[in-house]
């Protein structure tokens, strides 16, 4: 029987998935009383007021992922807006709940966020979707991959005061929120809203906002504007949604150029920066170089936010202030000028210094919109006609790389593709899924011009070239500030991770195989290319071109790639980033390495190194694959690393 909760947070009817927990029984759907408190959220199967039982509870303690889940597409009994709770138990379970709306699914987000904030090993990656069988459907890995998608920063949940707030405002007189009311009186029916629902409940649809403006380039695309809102028909593919805007137009969109209104927080201002690095966040405001320049990034301590500053007073330089909350859940850089909220914190400062190096006066412009998966939705084949070539930026193994412009707007980099250096026809089926691949440290691949010979490898261009070149053009400046090349690692790692995610394998990681684009951003290219390359000489452990020197024993002697062997040549790839670019293993040749890495020798710590980081470099260099870390480990372990060498 219900027993008395004194202290309700949220209450509501919403519709739960059985979690299975044994195996073998069958998945239903089935409308639950649903109660938060402090400490756990409570399912029954009614109302208390009509005779409930209590089917199950989960202790918020052990919660680690609470985030938006896909949709249950042909489920009848599942019509809603689904989201998922991950927590630990004498397993790992997830418990997926379907709310009516995106705004009862939000406000659920919101109050479980709240409650949790301070939950340790939260997780960063989760999978969208319930397991099915041994695989996860999302990204077809097995049971025990790594979650597939990046969780959301919960630290852009409203704090407490901001909640009870608000449910004093929604208060009625039986003490519960007007939302439940209506639940109570029209519960909703697991197939959709209950008959007679009154209009204000009925589900509303996903409406999102236009972080940056998007030019439509083909007939089933729709432009965007930036800061406008868009409400969402389709968002069942992960890139391109498609979406109608306030004329009823529809098209398709690059799903990451808009964000949730109801999750957008932070990112409708001009000033956030989200995840940027301290490094990054510097070159970005010394690129500005105007007095008062900012902007306001996470901090590395997860649910803190850090204010970087550019000022020329004495000497042009960046300050960073980490904005902190008091005990009434005020937020303030000096504690004289406490704000409701961080917009309100910023706009006062914005008119008084009040303790800053400078005013806050102005947010770097024209910040570039990111590369999108492919040049429209279902895009991969790209005219030959429709790209105009420039200056040639280099060569490699395949050729020629020239900048271009795809219908004279979107800069490109081309890849003119040697004929009989690669098996094509393998390629070009491959290149349909790398262009799925998107992350803010991968190169993206945008398609392939493979209607004529020779093919075009089309990608997104990276304006200062090679990451191998970068560093020995800029060695004395870099190697002065290790912070950056920490950073540098890191944003490799973490696209990486997210290669290691998807189970993709690049096989030939390498400082030569990164680029560097503006703001100090650093992008893994190539990644998978190695396969399709048709030179022994490349290809064979015993080639003059093979990269001996990035490779593991295994490779070498069974040639076996796996992520763990682009471990190993991450390890190297640090020791060239700390050695700003100098040639591992000096003039020794090849059949000296082999015989060096055979007898467990490794390369020397840089001299620019940290000894912590020298550290990860050994573990990369495990002789056993299974010894060595994953990307996934890797990345936090050099946060955490920078976090206690270098100030926030
Ligand atoms: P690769 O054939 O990939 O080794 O490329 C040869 C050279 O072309 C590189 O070292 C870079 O300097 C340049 N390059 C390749 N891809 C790009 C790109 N996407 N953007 C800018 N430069 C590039």
């Amino acid at each position: 029987m219900h027993s008395v909760q004194t202290d309700i947070i949220k209450q509501g009817f919403m519709v739960k998935r059985s979690q299975n927990k044994k195996p073998y029984t069958s998945v239903n759907y089935k409308k639950r009383w649903l109660s938060l408190t402090s400490r756990y959220l409570i399912y029954s199967d009614n109302t208390p007021e009509n005779k409930s039982e209590i089917k199950g509870r989960i202790d918020l303690q052990n919660v680690h992922t609470i985030e938006v889940a896909n949709k249950f597409i042909g489920v009848k009994d599942a019509k809603g807006e689904p989201f998922l709770i991950g927590y630990h138990g004498d397993e790992d379970y997830t418990l997926f709940l379907i709310a009516t709306d995106p705004k009862e699914r939000s406000d659920w987000i919101i109050a479980l966020r709240t409650v949790c904030a301070d939950n340790k090993n939260v997780k960063p990656f989760y999978h969208p979707v319930p397991l099915s069988g041994k695989r996860w459907p999302c990204c077809d890995a097995n049971r025990n991959a790594d979650g597939c998608k990046e969780c959301e920063v919960w630290s852009l949940r409203p704090t407490n005061k901001e909640i009870s707030t608000r449910n004093k405002e929604n208060d009625l007189p039986n003490g519960s929120s007007q939302t439940q009311q209506q639940q109570q009186v029209s519960p909703i029916m697991p197939g959709g809203a209950a008959p007679g629902t009154p209009s204000s409940t009925k589900p509303k649809t996903k409406v999102v906002v236009a972080l940056f403006k998007y030019k439509a380039s083909e007939s089933g695309d729709l432009s965007l504007d930036k800061n406008q809102e868009y409400e969402v028909i389709d968002d069942s593919q992960e890139h391109w949604w498609k979406v109608k805007d306030s004329k009823g137009n529809t098209g398709y969109i690059p799903s990451n150029y808009v964000k949730e209104k109801e999750l957008l927080g932070l990112q409708q201002y001009e000033w956030y920066v989200n995840d940027m690095s301290r490094q990054r966040s510097e070159s970005l405001l010394k690129q500005e170089d105007k007095e008062g320049c900012f902007v306001v990034r996470n901090s590395s301590t997860k649910g803190l936010y850090t204010l970087s500053l550019y000022t020329k007073v004495q000497q042009p330089h960046v300050k960073h202030y980490h904005i902190k909350q008091n005990s009434r859940g005020e937020f303030f850089l000096s504690e004289k000028h406490c704000c409701i909220s961080i917009p309100d914190l910023i706009n006062y400062h914005k008119h008084n210094s009040g303790g800053l190096a400078s005013r806050l006066k102005t947010t770097p412009c024209d910040r570039a919109a990111p590369a999108t998966a492919g040049l429209s939705h279902d895009k991969w084949e790209i005219d030959h006609n429709e790209l105009m070539l420039n200056e040639e930026l280099g060569s490699g193994q395949f050729g020629v790389v020239r900048k271009g412009k795809w219908r004279g707007s979107i800069e490109v980099a081309v890849k003119m593709m040697k004929e009989g250096t690669m098996s094509e026809d393998d390629f070009i089926e491959e290149a349909k899924v790398m262009t799925k691949l998107q992350h803010t440290n991968l190169v993206q691949l945008y398609g392939v011009c493979s209607k004529k010979r020779p093919i075009f490898i089309v990608t997104e261009y990276m304006k200062y070239g090679s990451l191998l070149n970068h560093l020995r053009r800029y060695e004395t400046t870099l190697c002065n500030n290790r912070g950056l090349l920490l950073d540098m690692c890191i944003q490799v790692c973490k696209g990486m991770a997210y290669l290691e995610r998807h189970n993709y394998i690049h096989r030939d990681l390498a400082a030569r195989n990164c680029l560097v684009g503006t703001e100090n951003i650093v992008k893994v290219a190539d990644f998978g290319l190695a396969r399709y390359v048709l030179d022994d000489q490349y290809t064979s452990s015993g080639g003059s071109k093979f990269p001996i020197k990035w490779a593991p024993p295994e490779v070498l002697n069974y040639t076996r790639f796996s992520s763990k062997s682009d471990i190993w040549a991450y390890g190297v790839l640090m020791w060239e980033v700390f050695s700003c670019g100098k040639m591992p293993y000096g003039r020794l040749k090849n059949t000296e390495v082999v015989e060096r890495v055979q007898k467990g020798l490794i390369l020397e710590q840089p001299k620019a190194c940290y000894k912590e980081v020298y550290d990860v470099m050994r573990k990369c260099w495990s002789h056993l694959p299974e010894n060595r870390p994953s990307f996934r480990v890797l990345k936090d372990q050099l946060l955490t690393i920078s976090q206690r060498i270098l100030v926030d």
